[in-house]
């Protein structure tokens, strides 16, 4: 300020000396030396302010023209504007930068959310939307931007929720992707915010419900399964209670009722497997189990089994490499061997044969397979026995001492030691059940002494 009114009297003084000196020595007499120098001074005031006024106008139209770039280059007070006034845009563009570069990491984080998420307008309009919003509803962003959301969504669930503008809850309906064959059911939340606009948020919850459907479904069929032979066992003890009966009569009596009960023990002893095999650690793959001993084990249960379900003997073969051992757990493969077994030979009859292998396959890997000449199982069948309390005779199940169990626990514990349980049947023929063990669970044994057998927990 101070530099500006010193020019200001500079040009002043510089114009008063100037018309004096002109005064002086061109209209001597005429004008005083005095009034030439006021003159003088008036009109270097008067250039002084125009050309100021030039400057303060070239600023005013670099403004009105909003380039922030290109400011006039000017020295004094209005360089010192224009100076301050392009620090000042800059600044304020390198914030709106900022923002829109945090705006743009917010929306694709939303984008990358696997939740459907959209904006609605006070008219619930839509105004910005996700790609799983798109999924769910089948929204295009071209076509769909600023329409009705329930002009777009007509499920009649979804349109009696917006209808009633009570948005506490969510809504389940399902998505537009969804087919008889592969439901996809979703649980749509409206939360208003702002001025009357809305936050919708969309979520696939098929694996919930198929979830909860199972634990439904586990619990009724545990139920029924438990409540069967109770019912039974209460009918005896009735019949006990009320009747007097012989001594031959009490003891059939009362082996009915052992039956009930060690079929309550094998659910419960089933139902405790399964869950321990849900509940612990995968089996370590430096536990070596050798194979021979198991499978003798196994022959001698299968044997009595055959013995007590049909009264003679099934024609059992076993044929395995002696030397194979498995990376895995004892117990655990036991029980997934003699399943396999039991369940040949208590769909397949008497006199029949049944045929066990245990042989490594070129790869390193190796299989355990069994073969029988039973019933068979149909085709439609074979893709759903693995599901707990799946099975395709109920009535032969229970009269041999089924649970419906074992075939899970056997894919269980394939799955648990990385092997794969495949099934091949053909009705009236026979069956074969075949686990595929990876080459990492497989050797063969460093030494020719045979381990020794391993402890095994469960028993038929
Ligand atoms: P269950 O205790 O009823 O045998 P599983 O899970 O072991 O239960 O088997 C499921 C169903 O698969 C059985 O009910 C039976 O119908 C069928 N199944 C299993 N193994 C055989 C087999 N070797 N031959 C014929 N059907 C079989």
């Amino acid at each position: 300020m101070f530099f500006r009114l010193l020019t200001f009297a500079l040009f002043q003084a510089l114009g008063a000396m100037l018309a004096a000196v002109f005064a002086s020595a061109f209209a001597k007499g005429q004008v005083s030396t005095i009034s030439a120098a006021l003159a003088g001074a008036a009109v270097a005031s008067y250039f002084w302010l125009v050309s100021d006024l030039v400057r303060g106008l070239r600023l005013l139209r670099w403004l009105r023209m909003g380039d922030g770039e290109n400011a006039p280059v000017d020295s004094g007070l209005w360089g010192e504007f224009a100076n301050r006034i392009r620090r000042l845009v800059r600044s304020n563009e390198r914030q709106m930068q900022q923002r829109d570069e945090r705006l743009q990491e917010f929306l694709a984080a939303m984008q990358a959310s696997p939740n459907g998420v959209a904006l609605l307008d006070k008219e619930l309009r839509i105004e910005w939307f996700n790609e799983s919003a798109a999924r769910h509803f089948g929204l295009d962003a071209r076509r769909d931007l600023q329409q009705h959301f329930g002009n777009l969504v007509r499920d009649p669930g979804f349109a009696a929720y917006l209808a009633a503008g009570d948005f506490e809850n969510d809504v389940l309906m399902p998505a537009r992707s969804n087919t008889a064959s592969m439901p996809v059911r979703l649980s749509v939340h409206i939360h208003p915010y702002g001025q009357g606009r809305s936050l919708l948020l969309s979520r696939d919850v098929t694996a919930l419900e198929q979830a909860e459907a199972m634990r439904r479904d586990f619990v009724a069929n545990v139920s029924h399964e438990i409540r069967t032979p109770l019912t039974v066992l209460g009918g005896f003890v009735e019949t006990l209670q009320t009747l007097n009966l012989n001594e031959a009569e009490r003891a059939r009596y009362l082996d009915l009722m052992a039956q009930q009960a060690s079929r309550m023990q094998s659910l419960v002893s089933d139902l405790l497997t399964l869950s321990r095999l849900e509940g612990s650690p995968l089996p370590s793959g430096q536990d070596w189990v050798a194979a021979a001993p198991l499978l003798e084990q196994c022959r001698q249960e299968a044997e009595e089994l055959t013995r007590v379900l049909w009264g003679e003997s099934q024609n059992l073969e076993f044929d395995l490499d002696p030397a194979l051992e498995l990376a895995g757990s004892a117990m655990e493969l036991h029980s997934a061997f003699f399943n396999l077994i039991g369940n040949a030979a208590r769909y397949t009859p008497g006199g029949k044969t049944i045929r066990v292998q245990l042989h490594a396959n070129a790869d390193g890997g190796a299989f355990f397979a069994v073969q029988d000449e039973g019933v068979g199982i149909a085709p439609e069948h074979i893709p759903r026995l693995t599901e707990r309390f799946y099975r395709v005779d109920r009535s032969r199940s229970r009269d041999t001492g089924g649970t419906g169990l074992g075939l899970a626990i056997v894919k269980h514990v394939a799955q648990r030691h990385g092997a794969e349980l495949s099934i091949v049947s053909v009705p009236g023929e026979g069956s074969r059940f075949q686990i595929q063990f990876p080459a990492s669970r497989v050797r063969l044994a460093p030494s020719a002494e045979p381990a020794a057998a391993p402890q095994l927990l469960v028993t038929p």
